[in-house]
């Protein structure tokens, strides 16, 4: 009841969520109790969790925050959020995010834009990052003890540090992405957010695991990734990428990198300078990837088969009216750019390329994981910005996601962790980035930043 009162209380100002279902949640919480009294009780049994409104759930709106999706409930449950309710979880309600989880502001969403918690001196509102911002938000702002979150190019690990909380993109196939509306197949990866390092392993560890519905998911065992959390990083080798000190680089993201070397320094790790030397593609790679695949996979907005519909003279009218009026703007930006680079005569030139290079930077962090364990890295360039700043050009808000990228194009595990603050208070996170299915070690290490 006090989570489900503080989204009554919060929601109006933060917009974390789309769709609230305190019905749903009070069920859920009865059911949890009725578990708990018979000496049965799962494990995430009664907490309250915000669930990103990209995660399709049975019965319940599903809109991954686009007009175009604004009537559309799911026939079906995703893998991921069938689990968490196994788990005996509650779900208090869909979160806010950018529209089809394209951006890093939650600026993009067609339901307005979400507040971050935390406030800045001179009274300017707050972009909670992007795109899980209603997730980031309504954990920081003590709404919900957890998130899911989704994360394609850093949408769970930037959010996180923007909101003071922390938040894992674990390996590429780690979570089944049946059910989650698609971005750019390739890279989106369902991940968990929450206060703490130890929160987060509890969550992901629910959500995870092998799923016959989603051709990419891995089938390997799950470790107990919470146990991870405290092994410790004695003789762990640290590596510490020279390509990450971009040019520009604010002192005290700089400063907070290195509290970060020296903290697992004296908690017995040895850091190790490595080179990861295609990272400066990794931007341009991923803003070619991304789109290309994004266009394919909204292709299927058609006014036919899900969601709003508007009337035209034929059908291909009806696509376009329903398709202009449905999406937003970032949308229809990537549609076009990813139209374009697969078009014949420029698909050579731009995505055959481009994906050319994504070799390469997998290559990058195998070359480096056979001489490191994990990698430490800043999360984001900045701390929070206002709402509004940063909105005349579209490259200066994708410049957000320069650390993040690269993790994703290698389908590596890669975490985000409070660790600091900026000069006006704000929170800062550190990244830590691990092998392949090796989220063990992500999470002591980030545990030991933590
Ligand atoms: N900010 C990146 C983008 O706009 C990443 C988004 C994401 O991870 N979903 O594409």
């Amino acid at each position: 009841e006090a989570h489900i009162g503080a989204v009554e209380a919060l929601n109006p100002r933060l917009n974390a969520f789309i769709t609230t279902t305190p019905d749903i949640a009070r069920d859920r919480a009865k059911a949890a109790d009725a578990a708990r009294a018979a000496g049965n009780a799962p494990a995430l049994a009664g907490i309250p969790l915000a669930i990103k409104d990209l995660f399709c759930t049975e019965g319940v709106r599903t809109t991954a925050a686009s007009k175009i999706l604004a009537p559309f409930i799911p026939p079906y449950e995703s893998t991921v959020t069938a689990r968490l309710k196994a788990a005996g979880s509650v779900m208090l309600g869909k979160a806010n995010l950018d529209e089809f989880a394209m951006g890093s502001s939650n600026i993009t969403s067609g339901f307005g834009p979400v507040e971050n918690p935390w406030q800045r001196a001179d009274g300017a509102k707050l972009v909670p990052g992007g795109s899980s911002g209603g997730s980031a938000s309504a954990v920081a702002a003590r709404i919900a003890l957890g998130a899911t979150g989704t994360d394609t190019g850093g949408s769970i690990r930037q959010p996180a540090s923007f909101c003071g909380i922390a938040g894992i993109k674990p390996t590429y196939g780690r979570c089944s992405r049946f059910g989650i509306v698609a971005f750019a197949s390739s890279l989106d990866q369902a991940g968990s957010m929450a206060r703490t390092v130890e929160d987060c392993a509890i969550l992901l560890g629910a959500m995870s695991g092998f799923d016959e519905k989603d051709s990419t998911s891995a089938d390997r065992p799950v470790p107990d990734f919470r146990a991870a959390c405290a092994r410790g990083v004695k003789g762990l080798r640290i590596g510490i990428p020279a390509e990450y000190r971009v040019d520009g680089m604010a002192p005290e993201i700089e400063k907070l990198w290195q509290s970060g070397i020296d903290w697992l320094k004296r908690a017995g790790a040895d850091i190790i300078d490595v080179s990861l030397p295609h990272t400066q593609y990794g931007l341009p790679v991923y803003y070619i990837v991304a789109p290309a695949e994004a266009s394919s996979n909204l292709a299927r907005y058609d006014g036919v088969r899900f969601g709003a519909r508007v009337d035209g003279e034929d059908l291909i009218d009806l696509y376009e009216r329903t398709r202009a009026a449905g999406f937003g703007a970032e949308v229809k930006r990537r549609v076009m750019i990813g139209t374009y680079v697969l078009s014949a005569g420029y698909y050579d030139a731009y995505y055959l390329r481009a994906q050319k290079v994504r070799a390469l930077i997998l290559r990058d962090f195998t070359e480096a994981f056979a001489k490191i364990d994990a990698l430490l890295t800043p999360t984001a360039p900045s701390a929070a910005f206002a709402i509004g700043e940063k909105m005349d050009d579209p490259v200066t808000m994708y410049l957000n996601d320069v650390f993040t990228v690269p993790a994703s194009l290698a389908g590596v595990p890669a975490m985000s962790i409070p660790a600091g603050q900026d000069a006006r208070g704000l929170p800062l996170g550190l990244q830590v980035i691990g092998r392949h299915f090796d989220e063990e070690t992500v999470f002591a290490v980030s545990s030991a930043i933590e």
